[in-house]
């Protein structure tokens, strides 16, 4: 066991604190991982307010990690020490099961081993996250990070990044197309990035009037004040896809009717109740309804290597850790810029 610093809340809805724990031995096939920066997803509020229930305190939270390789076990083969690594929302999973051996882990039907706030499947002990010196994950689990890449900027790819690449990847996004996006916080704005990269057309829905340029400069053509009924009436009927990524309830059906026939809205936002259904929206127009979870480890390896060949990267506010209690408040009130990143260096200051 070693020592590691990290900060937690000790308690539901609590302030994060400093906090000592230990961490694992490297085992055979683990790689330990000194951490440079943490990107603040706003799961980690959620789950640190205990707002989906079951929290396992006290919490480490932080799923969007990247640092540098410290340490090997003997069976390592894909890494060494000096290397990049990132670790996203997965530490674990069974291996075995359909989804598993189809590298989905993300829907293992045993669920998967959270970085945090899950628990180890041998020993189930707690597991900590990001928001900390270093972690020790099984290299199964870990992902290569480009160096061409600004490294506190990759840190939000590894769940900001990989859950808005994963839907707009399997409903085929593409040229000729028209997206649409809904929220600009850390996922909505990679879900523009990404949409504007695969060729579509894409258009921002905000409850933010002062975002508009912003949006307009990562990649949207058009952007939509989400309370003003005739501006999304403008838009009504013709979108293939949206993808909605708000954290707070709000009404889909708005949406669904901008949704051409055949058009698909995917939810990737997890406010604390869910959304009410009007589905005459989906009958009249044959619509569908779906959801996707992260990615799983190969699909997260295409996206980061996508990145960094597209030179694609989170726009990031880095901040100390000890700012972390006030970057969510910021946070809920969507005022971010558009992912905290935690400078992991400023933990023992
Ligand atoms: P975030 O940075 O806080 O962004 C959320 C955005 O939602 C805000 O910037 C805001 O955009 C919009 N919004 C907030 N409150 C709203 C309200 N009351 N009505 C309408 N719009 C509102 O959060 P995030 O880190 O991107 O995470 C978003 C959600 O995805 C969270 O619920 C998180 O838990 C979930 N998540 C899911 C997965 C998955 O695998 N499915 C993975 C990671 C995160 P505007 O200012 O533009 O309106
Ligand atoms: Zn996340
Ligand atoms: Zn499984």
């Amino acid at each position: 066991m070693t020592a590691a610093l990290g900060y937690a809340a000790e308690i539901a809805k609590a302030p994060l604190v400093p906090f000592t724990f230990e961490r694992r031995a490297t085992g055979p096939r683990d790689v330990r991982i000194e951490i440079a920066y943490c990107g603040v997803c706003h799961s980690d509020l959620h789950q640190v307010r205990d707002e989906w229930g079951h929290g396992i305190f006290p919490m480490v939270p932080g799923h969007e990690i990247v640092g540098r390789v410290i340490e090997v076990g003997a069976q390592v083969r894909q890494f060494k020490a000096g290397d990049l690594a990132g670790v996203g929302c997965m530490v674990d999973s069974c291996r075995s099961c359909a989804s598993c051996r189809d590298g989905l882990e993300q829907y293992c039907e045993q669920g998967f081993t959270g970085t945090y706030n899950g628990r180890e499947r041998d020993t189930r002990q707690p597991t900590y996250g990001g928001y900390s010196n270093h972690i020790v994950v099984d290299e199964a689990f870990v992902l290569r990070i480009s160096p061409r890449l600004d490294l506190a900027a990759t840190a939000p790819l590894l769940c900001a990044g990989i859950t808005t690449y994963s839907p707009l990847r399997h409903w085929k996004v593409g040229p000729g197309q028209k997206v649409g996006v809904v929220g600009l916080g850390g996922l909505g704005h990679m879900a523009l990035k990404f949409a504007h990269a695969f060729g579509a057309e894409v258009v921002l829905f905000t409850t933010s009037p002062g975002k508009e340029a912003d949006a307009r400069r990562l990649g949207a053509s058009d952007v939509v004040i989400s309370k003003n009924k005739d501006e999304m009436n403008r838009h009504a009927r013709s979108f293939d896809f949206i993808i909605d990524t708000v954290s707070a309830p709000h009404d889909i059906n708005a949406y669904l009717g901008l949704l051409r026939r055949d058009g698909t809205m995917t939810l990737i936002g997890v406010p604390d109740t869910p959304p009410t259904l009007q589905f005459q929206h989906l009958i009249f127009s044959r619509r569908k309804l779906g959801g996707s979870l992260i990615g799983g480890i190969a699909e997260t390896q295409e996206m980061l290597d996508f990145c960094a060949e597209r030179g694609i990267v989170s726009d990031i506010e880095l901040i100390p850790m000890q700012k972390i209690n006030e970057a969510y408040e910021r946070m809920l009130k969507s005022d971010v810029k558009y992912r905290f990143v935690l400078d992991i260096a400023t933990l023992a200051g």
